[in-house]
C-alpha cells in the first residue's frame, strides 16, 4: 500500500515543486481540472492592471508602438514556439482553437484541391475526406464538418486509435487529430501517424489543446503540417485566452487562410483595397489582437518558462508520469469493488497528463449514471475533476477526468484525491440529489 508520506516524500524530492508558488491557488483545494482551465499565475492581476492603467489609460493609441501591442501575436507566439518544438517567427497567437483550427483546415483542403486540379489527366479520385476520431473534441467535429459541406468533402470517424493507419488512402486530403484525446488522455504517436498520413498522400493537422504545455511537443521533427493550440488550458493564460497556430514553413506561404483580415496583410497600414496575403505564418492573423487577453496569456506562458532552468518541458513530463502513474496506483489500491475502470491507457508512452476513469457498463454505478454525482461530491469535498458525457449510441461511457498540472499539482494532492474518491464512492453519497444537478457547464 502506497502512503501518504510516500507521496510527501515525493513532494520533498521534487525539482519543480517551487514553481507552485508561481500561482495562487485556493486554500485546500485540490485542482484537478488544469486541462480544461488553469489555474491563476501570480503575477497576471498586476500586469493585466498595468497594461490598462498604463498602457491603455495613458499610453492610449500609442500604445500600440510604444507599448508593443501590434507585435504581441509574434512575441508570445515566440515563446510558444520551443514548447511545441518550432522556431521563432513559425507560429502566431491569435483568435481561439476553434477558429484557428478553420483557417488551418481550410488552408490544408486547399492545398489538396491544388493538387488534385495539378494532375495531368483528370483525377478519378479527388482527396475528399478528412479523417478524425469520432471521439474527438466536438467542436474540432463541427468545424471539420463544417468545412466538408462547404468543399464538397466527408468526415471519416474512426472508432479506435489502433484503426487510424488503416483509414487512411488515396481520397484522403486530411488526418485531424488531437494529439491528446481530450476523454481518454490517450497520446498519439505524432511521428508515426504523420508518417502513415504522408505515405498515403495526406496532410495532417495536429489540435495541441491537451499537449501543449504538458508535454515536449515535437511539430517539426515529428512531420505535422498544421497545427492549433489552446491558451487557457496548460499554458495557464485564463478563460478565453487567445489560441494559436502554426503552419509547416513548407506550406505557410502556400496558401490563404479563408479568414483574410487587416492584420493578416502584407502591408497592414498601406490600407489598400486589395488584400495580399503576409507572407509566413503573419497571414493566419485576421483582427486585431485582443491586448489584455494577450497580457494574461503572455503571464501564464511565462509560468512555463520558468520550469526551463529546472528541467523544462522533459521534467514537465516526467514529472506528470509519475503524477499519473502514482494516481492509476491509488486508485487500484483503494477504490475497489466499485466497477470503476481506467479509460485512460496505462502504458506511459500512451497517457497525456490526465487519469481517465469509468465505470464498467454491467456495474451498478454505471447503471445509476454514477460519474456525474461523484464529480460533483469530490467538488463538494474540494477536489475539482470534471465529469465528461459518454454517448451511449456511439459507444462512449461517461468520464470522470483529472488532469494533473506538474507546475503546480504536487503528490500529496494525488493522494488526497483519491481518498476523497474512496470515501465518496465508499459511502455513496454520489447519489444525494445534490450532487445531481446539472448546471450549464458540466
Ligand atoms: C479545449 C479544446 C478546444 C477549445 O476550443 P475553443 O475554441 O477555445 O472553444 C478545442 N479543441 C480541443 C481538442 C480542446 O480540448
Amino acid at each position: 500500500m502506497t502512503t501518504r508520506d510516500h507521496a510527501l516524500a515525493l513532494d520533498a524530492d521534487d525539482a519543480l515543486a517551487p514553481l507552485r508558488q508561481l500561482f495562487q491557488i485556493p486554500d485546500g483545494l485540490v485542482y484537478l481540472d488544469g486541462n480544461s482551465l488553469g489555474v491563476l499565475p501570480r503575477a497576471t492581476a498586476a500586469r493585466v492592471a498595468q497594461v490598462v492603467a498604463q498602457e491603455w489609460g495613458q499610453g492610449l493609441i500609442g500604445s500600440w508602438n510604444d507599448a508593443g501591442w501590434m507585435a504581441l501575436p509574434q512575441r508570445i507566439g515566440d515563446k510558444i514556439a520551443p514548447l511545441v518544438g518550432v522556431g521563432p517567427g513559425e507560429l502566431v497567437v491569435a483568435d481561439s482553437t476553434s477558429v484557428n483550427l478553420f483557417k488551418v483546415l481550410s488552408a490544408a483542403l486547399a492545398l489538396q484541391r491544388e493538387a488534385d486540379a495539378a494532375r495531368p489527366a483528370a483525377p478519378t479520385v479527388v482527396r475528399n475526406v478528412v479523417v478524425s476520431e469520432r471521439s474527438n473534441f466536438p467542436t474540432d467535429l463541427y468545424i471539420a464538418q463544417s468545412l466538408c459541406r462547404q468543399h464538397g468533402c466527408s468526415l471519416q470517424l474512426v472508432d479506435r486509435p489502433e484503426d487510424i493507419p488503416a483509414a487512411l488512402g488515396p481520397a484522403t486530403a486530411v488526418l485531424m487529430l488531437t494529439q491528446v484525446n481530450y476523454r481518454t488522455g490517450r497520446l498519439h504517436d505524432m511521428a508515426r501517424l504523420s508518417a502513415a498520413a504522408h505515405a498515403a498522400g495526406a496532410l495532417t493537422v495536429w489540435d495541441l489543446a491537451h499537449s501543449a504545455g504538458a508535454l515536449p511537443v515535437a511539430l517539426a521533427a515529428d512531420g505535422a503540417d498544421f497545427a492549433v493550440g489552446c491558451g487557457y488550458k496548460y499554458l495557464n493564460g485564463g478563460p478565453g485566452a487567445p489560441a494559436f497556430c502554426w503552419v509547416h514553413p513548407q506550406h505557410v506561404s502556400r496558401a490563404w487562410q479563408p479568414l483574410a483580415g487587416l492584420l493578416g496583410h502584407a502591408a497592414p497600414f498601406a490600407f489598400t483595397p486589395g488584400y495580399q496575403p503576409a507572407p509566413g505564418i503573419h497571414r493566419y492573423l485576421c483582427g486585431t489582437p485582443p491586448v489584455l487577453a494577450m497580457a494574461a496569456l503572455d503571464c501564464g506562458v511565462d509560468t512555463l518558462l520558468a520550469a526551463q532552468p529546472l528541467g523544462g518541458m522533459a521534467g514537465i513530463r516526467a514529472k506528470s508520469l509519475a503524477l499519473t502513474r502514482l494516481f492509476i496506483d491509488l486508485v487500484g489500491q483503494r477504490c475497489g469493488g466499485h466497477g470503476l475502470q481506467f479509460a485512460s491507457p496505462d502504458a506511459d508512452a500512451e497517457r497525456g497528463s490526465q487519469v481517465s476513469l469509468a465505470f464498467a457498463p454491467d456495474s451498478a454505478a454505471a447503471q445509476h449514471s454514477a460519474a456525474f454525482g461523484v464529480v460533483q461530491a469530490l467538488v463538494a469535498r474540494r477536489v475539482v475533476g470534471d465529469f465528461r458525457a459518454g454517448d451511449a449510441q456511439d459507444g462512449l461511457p461517461d468520464i470522470l477526468r483529472f488532469g494533473v498540472t506538474p507546475l503546480y499539482t504536487r503528490f500529496a494532492d494525488v493522494w488526497d484525491a483519491v481518498e476523497q474518491l474512496r470515501q465518496v464512492l465508499a459511502s455513496g453519497e454520489w447519489r444525494e440529489a445534490r450532487f445531481n444537478q446539472r448546471g450549464v457547464v458540466t
